[in-house]
């Protein structure tokens, strides 16, 4: 049986913001695809901050082929990785699979994202395909006639940059004053609150996988790190290739979630930025300087966590077919990894099909050299460390 790696993605509780207009009777539908894996809590908070009640957003369900059968067959348009594909599925769900009719389908143009490595990159824009994936599906569902105007659902596509909190109210503004009926304040005020609702959850995750890496150093014990995509979390994107290693007894973390905890990260990098190769821990300059793109310059920084961190003694590498920005980060994540010793997995070209006989060979083939080789990784990964985690060195001397 899988065992899910995060369990709380989109669940938040309802907030309490009093509303200047009254919208709660409004429905609001989410495809859950691409970037909204890691930025769904600021579209909550945010729809919550302008009145739209908690039970009226609606998320489409998890990736499958029976939803693209389902709801997006002769939707197409012509994209050739599967992340952006499937998004037809998820527009058709919402619009035709819902008991309860949305009023409005909610798809942004993310042009840049959050980021814990901002101010250390040259940017965190989004692959040009994530950016432009909504309009392009829009386009399936519009080619013979207008599906949303038959359904009466509006579509709203707001372009914002969440790398840059202060002209994101703006552009939100612009982007669904007409949809909603806003103001400029309240839409200012429901932004704010979307980035708390969003900087919380991140806050929380990085908790939880800062107790799974206490406990690995405790215990001698080794963990796995995922170096993927934030849509790679879809079961049907990432096919749950983690979970079926967890279930195998290795706790798994997310290089979205791990945590950026001062102490850690100096622990992890003081060496490096004393010999001047990095600036700060969240430089990763020595490894890709052309750090323009937010998912791969964290795909990057995660590599060289790995590398680094005793305890995590095996990567899983997750990548989708036809990814064109995935192709070249493979060489130098994988020899960064590598020359620290750790074990390093790829399932690349995933598609829309899990290939559950080989995934379940190479799952067993992982945990045979993982259980094998993850104490002398460990060893030789702690002799590189000047000084020992602190965290470790405490309970040490307890
Ligand atoms: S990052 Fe890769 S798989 Fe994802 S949307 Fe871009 S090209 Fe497609």
């Amino acid at each position: 049986m899988n065992i899910q790696t995060l369990l709380t993605p989109f669940a938040r509780k309802p907030s309490k913001e009093l509303l200047s207009k009254d919208r709660s009777t409004v429905r609001v539908g989410i495809p859950k695809v691409l970037n909204i894996w890691n930025t769904h809590q600021f579209w909550i908070g945010f729809l919550e901050g302008i009145g739209i009640k908690y039970t009226n957003i609606v998320f489409s369900s998890n990736t499958s082929e029976e939803q693209s059968r389902e709801f997006g067959k002769g939707r197409g348009t012509v994209d050739c990785c599967y992340p952006v594909k499937a998004m037809s599925g998820h527009y058709g769900e919402l619009i035709f699979g819902q008991k309860k009719k949305i009023n409005v389908l909610l798809s942004p143009l993310i042009y840049s994202m959050p980021s814990s490595l901002q101010g250390h990159v040259v940017a965190n824009n989004t692959c040009t395909r994530v950016m432009a994936g909504a309009e392009n599906i829009k386009s399936g569902y519009m080619k013979e006639k207008d599906v949303f105007v038959e359904n009466q659902i509006k579509y709203a596509s707001p372009y914002c940059t969440l790398d840059d909190r202060i002209i994101v109210p703006q552009q939100l503004f612009d982007g669904l004053k007409d949809i909603f009926d806003l103001t400029y304040e309240e839409t200012k005020k429901a932004v704010e609150i979307g980035f708390n609702a969003l900087d919380t959850f991140n806050k929380k995750m990085q908790k939880q996988s800062m107790d799974i890496l206490e406990q690995c150093a405790k215990t001698n014990k080794p963990c796995v790190l995922v170096i993927a995509r934030p849509y790679h979390m879809d079961t049907g994107i990432g096919h749950e290739i983690e979970t079926d290693l967890q279930a195998h007894g290795y706790p798994i973390v997310w290089m979205q979630y791990f945590p950026t905890d001062p102490t850690l990260m100096n622990w992890l990098f003081e060496e490096d930025i004393k010999e001047k190769q990095i600036k700060s821990p969240f430089d990763i300059s020595d490894v890709w300087p052309s750090s323009y793109s937010s998912n791969t310059n964290e795909i990057l920084w995660a590599a060289k966590i790995a590398a680094r961190f005793p305890w995590i003694t095996c990567v899983i590498r997750l990548s989708s077919y036809e990814c064109g920005m995935d192709q070249p980060t493979f060489t130098p994540t994988q020899k960064i990894v590598e020359n620290s010793g750790t074990l390093f997995f790829k399932f690349g070209d995933l598609d829309s099909t899990k290939p559950s006989g080989s995934v379940r060979i190479r799952v067993e083939t992982i945990v045979h050299y993982v259980k094998k080789n993850s104490a002398s990784i460990i060893e030789k990964k702690l002799a590189r460390m000047k000084t020992q985690w602190p965290p470790v060195k405490a309970e040490a001397l307890v």
